[in-house]
């Protein structure tokens, strides 16, 4: 299959998409309780469209999946549609190795038709709404979307530079039955008026103590780079965003103990967390 060109692309994505406002799942009480007024479409029937934009290791794919779990909207790393792309043995898997083991970047066409794909086949499921993770990642990406469906809320999410460093020094991945965990216990003192921050280990079981491996790209050098990079393309991106009134700044205030009823504070969920659990 030839990569398409986003000329192709386009119609079937508006196609998708606006196939996915026609459908009627909605949490209802959630709508009017959005901590932004966004624009005109209060009352439109449909799931909720949300975008996680946040540095690589600060834990945005986490807090999308609880509230994709939470709110019953898939949640669609791009990360993952390549990974899930590169594991297959397609022309295109094979074309996407090629760039990836070149150290390039994949181009917007690429995932832009990796996420329409994805999309398709989850509208044909009927999932209905989204979490997007890892897009849009520049202005191009970005203003396609806007093109083609409108964007309710995009959630920035921050942390300390030296605790994020750290996580990632942290990280362990077993090398048996592929659990991650993460041996960094972070615990930095207010100063100056900054809070500090608190995050405990994420520890294995005994059994895969012995097994821990740390990936190769978690090297202080590599994580410092990749944050350099993030910070230099996505503020742009923040900016797109802010300037249309939907962003969210959310500083992390230490691990998922701490973190998640503050954002779910934030996003005004904090009752529909509570009747979840009451359901469970
Ligand atoms: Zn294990």
């Amino acid at each position: 299959m030839a990569i398409l060109t986003p000329r192709l692309l386009r119609p079937k994505l508006i196609l998708l998409i606006s196939r996915a406002f026609s459908s009627p799942t909605i949490v209802d009480s959630l709508k009017p309780s959005l901590p932004l007024q966004l624009h005109g479409h209060t009352n439109t029937k449909r799931s909720i469209q949300w975008v996680f934009l946040g540095c690589p290791g600060v834990g945005k794919g986490t807090y999308a999946s609880r509230l994709s779990s939470l709110l019953g909207v898939p949640h669609i790393a791009t990360g993952d549609l390549v990974r899930e792309q590169l594991s297959t043995s397609t022309p295109l898997s094979k074309q996407l190795s090629e760039i990836v083991n070149q150290g390039k970047l994949l181009s917007d066409e690429i995932i832009i038709g990796l996420l329409s794909t994805r999309l398709e086949a989850g509208e044909a499921k009927g999932e209905s709404g989204f979490i997007l993770d890892g897009f849009p990642r520049t202005i191009k990406q970005a203003e396609i979307l806007e093109d083609v469906t409108e964007i309710d809320l995009v959630i920035n999410l921050k942390l300390r530079e030296d605790v994020i460093v750290e996580k990632c020094l942290g990280r362990r991945i077993c090398s048996q039955c592929g659990g991650n965990f993460n041996v960094a216990s972070i615990d930095i003192k207010g100063e100056n008026g900054t809070p500090g921050i608190c995050m405990a280990p994420l520890l294995p079981p005994s059994d895969c103590e012995s097994k821990l491996i740390t990936r190769a790209d978690d090297t202080e050098e590599v994580i410092k780079e990749r944050i350099r990079i993030y910070n230099i393309k996505s503020l742009p991106v923040e900016e797109f965003y802010r300037s249309r009134g939907n962003l969210l700044e959310f500083n992390l205030p230490g691990g998922i103990p701490e973190s998640w009823p503050k954002l779910l504070q934030a996003l005004n969920l904090d009752d529909h967390d509570e009747k979840q659990t009451a359901a469970a």
